[in-house]
């Protein structure tokens, strides 16, 4: 399908860093780029690796959590209600040691929708176990597990999950559904919902039927948010 976004390359000089052949204009469908300083939309791990390997980032994945971790989703929330449904019982389930497998095996797999999930996985870590994939400034002083409620944080990023998928257009739509699929892949395997986790990976329609069943799953109404459009492009 050339309105799926499969890699996004990180560009310098006018060329992917990874080498892939030509100006963006000239790559082939499903491939598009970001700029050096918005590292955390490139999903090219050919990329990423590279500029690990010039040491100018480490391990770019992973940037360093910055105090506000809900500015994605929450433009405005002082003021907003709870956006929780109402299966309040789902709550992380996962051990420090699973997680650090659960990276093992992502990093293992060494595909594209890798860099979100391992990403959000790394900030439930404590320190020590979290070390290995942060930047060398991050230290035991400044670096803070995540220790928000993660079914209050799957309830409160639906609606901008939503707002991205129902917004999609061709050719820009396609990264921010697939951002928000990986998201929800980490969060729902950490709270022990494997099955779930791992079937939303591929997707049509900018997602909205995997949207659908996740709201489901947390005991949302999906009807509030979805326009009931279906389209690739
Ligand atoms: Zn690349």
């Amino acid at each position: 399908m050339s309105d799926e976004i499969l890699t996004v390359h990180v560009l310098r000089a006018g060329l992917a860093v990874c080498g892939l052949e030509g100006v963006p204009a000239l790559w082939p469908d499903g491939h598009r780029w970001t700029a050096p300083d918005v590292l955390e939309d490139a999903t090219c791990r050919s990329c990423l690796d590279q500029l690990s390997k010039e040491k100018v980032f480490k391990k770019p994945a992973v940037p360093v959590p910055q105090p506000d971790l809900q500015t994605e989703s929450s433009p405005d929330d002082e003021t907003k209600d709870d956006p929780r449904g109402s299966k309040t019982d789902i709550k992380l389930v996962r051990s420090q040691q699973e997680i650090v497998a659960r990276i093992e095996y992502i990093e293992g797999r060494s595909i594209d929708w890798a860099a979100f999930e391992r990403e959000g996985l790394v900030t439930h870590l404590e320190f020590n176990h979290a070390k290995p994939y942060l930047h060398d400034e991050v230290t035991e002083d400044n670096w803070k597990p995540d220790d928000q409620d993660l079914y209050y944080k799957m309830c409160d990023y639906m609606a901008f999950a939503w707002e991205k998928a129902n917004g999609a257009v061709e050719g820009d739509g396609g990264l921010s559904a697939g951002r928000s699929l990986s998201h929800y892949s980490c969060w729902l395997w950490l709270a022990g919902n494997e099955e779930l986790a791992e079937s939303i990976r591929e997707y049509e329609f900018y997602g909205k039927p995997h949207l659908r069943t996740i709201c489901e799953f947390l005991g949302l109404d999906a009807d509030q948010w979805d326009d009931g459009e279906r389209k690739n492009g």
